[in-house]
Parts: structure tokens; sequence; C-alpha cells
């Protein structure tokens, strides 16, 4: 039973989206309450936002594992700003808040994505629930073999949650399309815990298919670790295609191919996204799989 959800938006301070979302369901609420759970919205990153940035020093979506949580001597902005967001919706590991939904955007062209971080049939449920009503929603598993107490995000505080991943839209900007997307996946995820909570779950297809992570590319570098070449055309915006053994994946400034060394067929997502430009990541590489509901 889900009695106290919390949504968050403005985890990452350029992804206006789910920023812009809280200002209009805070303005009226009933479009986020439920029969039987209270609902409570948090706006993670305001510093970030301000400053128009993604962050001002740390990632705040990677400072909530247990161990940081607990670390006095990390004090940063986003450091502290994790501390305070686990006192007010926590604390991990015997949290006030039942489920956190976490709202970002993408610059890539992952359409509408609902990210699972842990595995069972609520989740899967819950996936198939949200793809019965909105067709064009993707479903990712991510590390979902992890324990609560391993995951960095900000979801994690909650013994149960989920991110919700919209694109492409490029940071600090709104778009349409991208804000219906985020909106009717956030209200199918809130009434599907209505009826979840009511043990009135409708009837469901018996298996969707989702993708999991398996790791992420770096971008080609050279022996300075400078950036030596750039996402092919031919993955560009394939979010969720198939990517073949030997196929393409990066060119080099030279012009020439760099393919893909694995030997099987995998998935690409978060293909060429800005804000993994840091880190030189260039996608995620995922596998196809089957999540059964019953
Ligand atoms: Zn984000």
């Amino acid at each position: 039973m889900i009695k106290q959800l919390a949504i968050v938006g403005g985890t990452h301070g350029n992804e206006f989206t789910g920023i812009y979302l809280l200002k209009k369901w805070q303005k009226n609420t009933a479009l986020v309450e439920r029969s039987n759970f209270t609902t409570e919205m948090i706006f993670a990153n305001p510093q970030a936002y301000v400053q128009n940035k993604r962050y001002v020093e740390h990632d705040l979506n990677r400072c909530f594992s247990q161990t940081d949580l607990g670390n006095n001597q990390l004090n940063s902005i986003e450091q502290i700003r994790a501390k305070e967001i686990n006192q007010q919706i926590g604390p991990k590991g015997q949290p006030r808040i039942d489920f956190v939904i976490d709202m970002h955007t993408t610059t890539t062209n992952m359409g509408p994505t609902l990210l699972l971080t842990s595995k069972g049939k609520f989740y899967n449920q819950l996936a198939a629930y949200v793809q019965l009503h909105m067709p064009n929603a993707m479903i990712s598993c991510d590390e979902d073999h992890k324990s609560n107490e391993q995951h960095h995000f900000l979801s994690s505080i909650a013994m149960d949650s989920v991110m919700i991943e919209v694109g492409p839209v490029p940071q600090s900007v709104l778009r349409h399309d991208v804000f219906e997307q985020t909106e009717l996946m956030t209200m199918l995820i809130l009434d599907f815990i209505e009826l979840h909570n009511q043990d009135a779950v409708p009837q469901l297809p018996k298996s969707i298919t989702a993708y999991r992570y398996l790791e992420s590319i770096k971008l080609p570098l050279d022996a300075e670790g400078n950036r030596a070449g750039m996402v092919h055309k031919d993955i560009q915006d394939q979010d969720f295609m198939p990517i073949k053994p030997g196929q393409p994946i990066f060119v080099s400034f030279d012009g020439e191919d760099i393919c893909y060394q694995g030997d099987r067929v995998v998935y690409g997502s978060f293909i060429n996204e800005a804000a993994y430009y840091d880190n030189n990541i260039a996608l995620s590489l995922l596998e196809k799989v089957t999540l059964s509901t019953d």
C-alpha cells in the first residue's frame, strides 16, 4: 500500500519540463491528488535552475547513496541539498514517503521513457499499464539488480520509485509535446498506484518489451584524453533501435568510421546526450528483455 507519494522536478536545474509541471500542479493540486494516497511536490535543485545549469557543483542525482548521505564531510551545494531532501521525505532506509516519481528530460530522441530501477511484478504491471494507455512509451530497466541502498538516485530515498525521461528537448527549453508526454506519463503512474492500492489493477498484456541497461560507451578519446570523434550519423536519433556488431557508431574527426565491437545485437539509449559530455559518455547500450505481468 502506497500512502504517501512525492513528485520531484528540477533534480537537474536545466530540465525545465518537470519544473514547469510542478508550477502548474501547485496551482491546481487536484490534478495530482488521488483517492488513496497523499501527493507532495518537490523542486529538487532550485539553485541550479537559477543559474540555468544542470547542477552547481555536483550532479544532484548522483548524491543519494546511503554512504554519501551519511558522510558529513561532503558539503557541496548539491551534497547539502541531498541531505535536506533526505530529511524532508526520507530518511533513506526508513523513509516517510513510500513512492517517488522523479521527472527528467533528455536531449536525445528517446521519446517518453519510463525508467525502472527496481524489479518485480508491481513495476512490470505499472510499465504495462503506462504502455497500454500510452503506446509510444518506452520501458527501460536501469541497474534494476541493485538495492535501493546502492542506488545514488534521488528517487532511491523511497523504497519504491520511478524516473521519467522524455526527449528530445534541448536543455533549458520547454517543448509542448515533451511537456504533454511527461504530464500524461505522470498521470498514468498516479492512476495505476491508485488502482493498485485498491487491488483493482485491470487486465494487462501478459508481457511487454523493455530494454535493460548493459553499459555506457565513451566517445573515442586520444592518448591525452581529448575527444577524437563524435557519434556516427547512422545511430544519431536512433534510440532503442538495434546496433549490430560491426556497425559504425562513431566517426573520427578524420572521417574514419569506428564500429561497434560487440558480438551481439544491442540497443542504444541516451545517444549523444548533451548532459553526458562532461564525462565523454556517448550512449548507453541496452538488451531487449521481456517483462511478465503475472
Ligand atoms: Zn535529468
